[in-house]
């Protein structure tokens, strides 16, 4: 389908009989690579109808003359815009998308404390335009998914917040950042520079990306050293700054990622430009009660994002078989400690989705899944000494991050400051179906339903009511209860939560 629409009244008969789901790719015109870039990704994404609209929106230029200089190409758009994926453009007119005296017309404000940071603070009403216009169009367009470019970080963050302000149900997905050869980062604005210009957009962008070298080795930057070393060549600096990569707030000593954002003017034209810094790549905690699911979708996410997995249940049962394997008192605290000091777990992937655990060269992976350690399991779990041991170990498993770990207290004790927390759950009754039948196809007949049911009763309560790091869901976390979903569907839930809060540019790192 190769569709122009240029009137709001055509829009809205169009739409009113359309039965997909639509990509909506918002831009101001004069297409170029980046763009492309979202057009074909929104195309090779789903089935979905590829709307791009184009539109200089007045209300968020500062400048009359900035504005007038803003370069239009709409012909070459069009072409552009057919020939990557697009299947409708929309052309609207600035008449038609603030009618004079239109009081259903919503002027907004852009979050405060977003806003008042990097650009917003010499673009005065800036990103309050930008909001204005993405939610009108929003409104006439109704579209399942909003691609956005990380290019403009600021913005994206405004636009997720007012999403989800409005409580509008649309997903906002993003593209990283895309540069052309020389590293300058595509943009309509770079059309309007000189050779000689182009050459000190250059410096500025290769100098954000050699910081990011320098922070991934020594973990900080000196930005008074990046900044004498761009004015040194002449860079007319209006804001770099090292901040907190979602609030926009100064960052601080705990921070694991944060950008390095800056704004240089090069001649008449400003330009801006980003890298993201990461002390450790994401981690990302699950927790949950016995039977939630938790294994089975922590071992996906890693598959799929090639994270390390992390199963920290199996830690405490295998220390939970060795202790009744060496028949040690483990109220004994000097013959716990003794053995603790001679304890190695390790995880061994022996295919693709299955780990063996081995804890001093035993190899206890099936052994540890029977009824004798999970009813054991939360008493030896609730041990000061067991728990201190295995927080560090798990830690140390996690130092780098690029992991998914899984357990109880994951998100509250052992990463608290994990970039995504999830607290997994499900109803008792679903839980013990779930744990029958992997007995079952174990061949296991143990145990009953009703017993099953009781166990896991017993074992979230000990869990949650034991004295240290207790069974909770974590400060931030955000709580999945999975009766009635599949495992595929709850995994794609917990990729698209990664997605959206992980910028695609660390992601592709
Ligand atoms: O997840 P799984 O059922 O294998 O965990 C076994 C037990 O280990 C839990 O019931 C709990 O008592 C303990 N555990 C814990 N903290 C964790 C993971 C498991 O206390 N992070």
């Amino acid at each position: 389908m190769n569709k122009i629409i240029r009137k709001i009244e055509e829009l809205e008969e169009w739409r009113r009989h359309l039965k997909s789901d639509i990509n909506f790719i918002p831009t101001m015109g004069n297409l170029h690579y980046g763009h492309q870039k979202l057009i074909s990704t929104a195309k090779s994404s789903n089935c979905n109808i590829n709307l791009v609209s184009i539109f200089v929106n007045p209300l968020q230029f500062d400048s009359k003359k900035d504005l007038k200089s803003y370069p239009k190409t709409v012909d070459k758009d069009i072409e552009i815009a057919f020939s990557t994926g697009t299947d409708v453009i929309f052309i609207p007119n600035t008449i038609d998308i603030y009618p004079p005296n239109n009081k259903s017309i919503s002027y907004l404000k852009a979050s405060k404390e977003l806003s008042s940071a990097l650009c917003g603070i010499t673009r005065k009403g800036h990103f309050d335009g930008v909001c204005t216009v993405i939610y009108r169009l929003l409104k006439l367009i109704q579209p399942k998914n909003l691609y956005l470019g990380e290019k403009d970080w600021q913005q994206l963050l405004i636009l997720k917040n007012l999403v989800s302000e409005k409580k509008l149900n649309i997903n906002i997905l993003s593209i990283p950042t895309q540069r052309d050869s020389d590293g300058i980062p595509f943009s309509s604005r770079n059309n309007l520079l000189s050779k000689n210009e182009k050459t000190i957009v250059k410096f500025f962008s290769n100098e954000l990306v050699h910081s990011q070298k320098v922070f991934k080795k020594d973990k900080k930057i000196e930005l008074n050293q990046i900044i004498k070393k761009l004015q040194s060549k002449n860079i007319s600096i209006e804001y770099l700054e090292h901040l907190n990569a979602y609030s926009l707030k100064k960052v601080q000593k705990e921070d694991n990622i944060s950008i390095l954002a800056g704004a240089i003017k090069c001649g008449k034209t400003r330009l801006i430009d980003h890298v993201f810094l990461m002390k450790r790549n994401p981690i990302i905690a699950i927790d949950g009660p016995a039977g939630s699911g938790k294994s089975t979708i922590t071992k996906l996410i890693a598959k799929k994002l090639k994270f390390l997995y992390l199963d920290t249940g199996a830690m405490y049962r295998a220390l939970s078989w060795l202790l009744i394997k060496e028949k040690i008192d483990y109220n004994e605290k000097s013959e716990l400690n003794k053995i603790l000091s001679n304890v190695s777990i390790i995880f061994k992937t022996n295919s693709i989705s299955h780990q063996d655990v081995f804890i001093n060269k035993f190899c206890v992976t099936e052994e540890i899944r029977s009824q004798k350690i999970s009813s054991i399991v939360s008493k030896i779990s609730s041990i000061k000494e067991i728990r201190d041991f295995l927080v560090k170990e798990q830690r140390k498993i996690g130092e780098s991050g690029g992991l998914v770990a899984e357990g109880r207290d994951i998100g509250s004790t052992v990463f608290p400051d994990a970039e995504i927390k999830i607290y997994l759950t499900a109803s008792i009754e679903e839980r013990a179906k779930r744990r029958k039948s992997e007995l079952d196809i174990r061949g296991s007949k143990e145990i009953d339903f009703n017993q099953l049911k009781e166990l896991i009763r017993k074992r979230d309560l000990d869990d949650s009511t034991r004295e240290i790091s207790p069974l909770t869901k974590a400060k931030g976390a955000i709580e999945l209860i999975t009766d009635g979903y599949s495992i595929n569907e709850v995994v794609e839930k917990i990729i698209n939560i990664y997605n959206f809060k992980i910028p695609k540019e660390i992601q592709i790192e």
